[in-house]
């Protein structure tokens, strides 16, 4: 259950960060110099295909350093894209499916794939049980969620970043997929991929606002980013402040916290859900962060696929 109390703030907790990497997300695909993160729920089931990417190796040069980046973004060449993604698919065990990717705008546009289609659709959420598509979520501090329904064989990729996460698109694609698959959420996998931790993730007051007055435990997603004699900003956002009072400046918001209770009030039992406790932000060595690196981030790539 989601706890609906706020969290009592901690100094120790701020500063923490992630540092390893659990051995149980690791594959031993890396015949390409690739590393892609796994989840063992998921790689159980042999007719489903999926990977989280990291950044190392591929052929681009990001601060003299190959990576592995799987955007098109300004920075790179689109042969280098395009090659980066080819490595990918083959260490994920994917290397001829169609790669459906989407114009990601942070919304809760949630697209049915029956085939390939011909160009990319604008969206943030795709599901399928057609075998034989790869759906991809790009990902760069934002949270990438990956769903299977294993009885009726039905699949979801999902970007929720706080506008996503705020507008429900992991429940909303849920819901598709009661809808169209007749999924049973109970039934339901989640595998919640890396994404920016609540170590590294500041937002504004305004931000947590918006999350307070739609979520009876949003409290719980939320910590204290400064420490000293500023009001307690969970407070502060509980009540009305004293008119002396300035607002804080910003929380640190635990996105992965706030789509795992969405995930478990859409009826996902705790055990199927799985988290990649791994910091965008705090591990640059391993991954690509926006808010770290700026515009000159590479993208993480999640893909998930029914084999055909
Ligand atoms: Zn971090």
């Amino acid at each position: 259950m989601p706890t609906t109390k706020s969290r009592p703030l901690k100094r120790s907790a701020r500063k923490r960060q992630d540092t390893s990497v659990s051995p149980a997300f690791w594959t031993g695909r890396s015949s390409l110099g690739l590393r892609i993160l796994q989840v063992p729920a998921f790689s159980k089931l042999p007719w489903l295909i999926h990977a989280f990417s990291t950044a190392p190796g591929g052929i681009s040069h990001l601060e003299n350093e190959k990576v592995l980046n799987l955007g098109f973004t300004g920075w790179d060449t689109r042969e280098n894209v395009r090659e980066n993604r080819r490595r990918f698919q083959t260490a994920a065990g994917a290397p001829d499916l169609p790669l459906i990717t989407l114009k990601q705008f942070h919304s809760d546009v949630i697209h049915i794939f029956d085939s390939n289609p011909t160009d990319p659709c604008r969206g943030d959420a795709s599901i399928t049980n057609r075998p034989g598509l790869l759906l991809a979520i790009q990902t760069a501090d934002c949270v990438p969620i990956l769903l299977v329904d294993p009885k009726k064989r039905a699949i979801a990729a999902i970007h929720a970043g706080w506008r996503g996460t705020l507008a429900r698109i992991a429940a909303k694609t849920i819901g598709k997929m009661q809808m169209h698959f007749g999924t049973n959420p109970r039934e339901l996998l989640a595998a919640i991929g890396p994404s920016i931790g609540p170590c590294c993730y500041e937002v504004g007051t305004e931000v947590a606002t918006q999350f307070l007055s739609q979520f009876p435990d949003a409290p719980g997603y939320f910590d204290e980013f400064r420490t000293g004699d500023e009001p307690n900003p969970i407070q502060w956002l509980n009540m009305m402040p004293p008119g002396h009072q300035p607002p804080p400046k910003g929380v640190l918001l635990d996105l992965r916290k706030a789509n795992r209770s969405q995930l478990l009030a859409a009826g996902l039992r705790p055990r199927n859900i799985h988290t990649i406790d791994l910091c965008t932000a705090c591990r640059p060595d391993l991954l690509f962060s926006y808010r770290k690196q700026g515009p000159l981030s590479g993208r993480l790539m999640s893909v998930i696929a029914i084999r055909r």
